[in-house]
């Protein structure tokens, strides 16, 4: 195979066909995976900025793989929307995580990512809906995580679905905000309660002026707008002091919590109810 150069035809070498291979076989085994039950969900905690206090959790999505251990989302949530199982796993998602909430103290919320592809299905109100009935928890203690690149087809459909998930009482957070083709407009035509500012800028605030001025401005503008602002992927002190004297209201990251199995939970929340 020729090195990268320009606009040469691409040849396979040996490590694109096993990626490929790999691929192509959890695809296909990623078919069974929801029943066989081997999706599972982890949970981030979410805190208040200032007095670190706990918010909520984000469940994020495992696969369990008998053989090769786990598998991360960024690689099994491509397969099933390819495959045309993202709504199932979206329905088991939702319906796990409400579920998990319910044990939770009642001032503590869920927030569930959505695919882009789910937002485009007519009956994601209903799905919502049956995951909230069905688990029991009330609406307001969940929010629905969107990316910018969902909102970014601005069709009549993606408006009314989340005009009919604004009816049900359940949150909506931009996630990942920056790094999307951000066409400001869908800020202020839909509303949402809530902006994610993307990890890659919390990553260089410390070092990086510009990152900061980005993120100070990001933090403005969703004020301005009545959003709260939350800053995910803080790893370091220096970047929970700034985000802070910036004001951003609440935090998420390896420095507070890592994303942890449903059984440590528990343990979690008893240690804040001492504290
Ligand atoms: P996301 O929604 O932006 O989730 C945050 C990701 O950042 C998670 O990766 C989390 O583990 C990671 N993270 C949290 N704190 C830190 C930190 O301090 N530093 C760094 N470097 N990373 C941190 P994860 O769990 O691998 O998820 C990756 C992406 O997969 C998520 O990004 C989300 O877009 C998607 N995803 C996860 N679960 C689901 C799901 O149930 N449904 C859908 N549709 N997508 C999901
Ligand atoms: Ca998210
Ligand atoms: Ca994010
Ligand atoms: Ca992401």
């Amino acid at each position: 195979a020729k090195a990268a150069g320009g606009g040469q035809v691409c040849l396979f070498t040996p490590e694109m066909s096993a990626r490929l291979l790999r691929c192509h076989q959890l695809e296909q085994e990623f078919q069974n995976a929801l029943h066989k039950r081997e999706v599972l969900l982890f949970f981030q905690p979410l805190y208040d900025c200032g007095g670190l206090q706990l918010r909520g959790f984000e469940a994020l999505a495992r696969w369990q793989h008998p053989i090769r251990g786990l598998i991360g989302p960024d690689e099994f949530i491509p397969l099933a929307e390819a495959g045309g199982m993202i709504n199932a796993l979206g329905d088991y998602v939702l319906e796990e995580a409400c579920r998990a909430a319910l044990t939770w103290p009642n001032d503590l919320r869920v927030a569930v990512n959505l695919s882009p592809i789910q937002l485009k299905d007519p009956a994601l109100p209903e799905r919502v809906h049956a995951a909230l009935v069905r688990s029991g928890l009330a609406p307001c203690r969940l929010e629905l995580e969107l990316t910018e690149g969902a909102m970014l087809e601005q069709t009549g459909q993606v408006q009314a679905a989340l005009a009919a998930l604004k009816t049900l009482g359940v949150g909506l957070a931009i996630d990942d905000f920056g790094t999307g083709y951000s066409s400001l407009s869908y800020l202020h035509r839909f509303s949402f309660e809530r902006l994610k500012i993307d990890k890659s800028f919390t990553r260089e605030i410390a070092a990086s002026q510009d990152a900061q001025i980005v993120t100070r401005a990001i933090i403005g503008l969703g004020a301005a707008l009545g959003m709260a602002v939350l800053a995910e992927g803080v790893e370091t002190e220096a970047q929970l002091n700034i985000l802070r004297k910036a004001g951003c209201g609440q935090v998420q990251g390896f420095l507070l919590g890592r994303p942890m199995p449903e059984a440590d939970v528990g343990p979690l929340l008893a240690r804040v109810a001492c504290t």
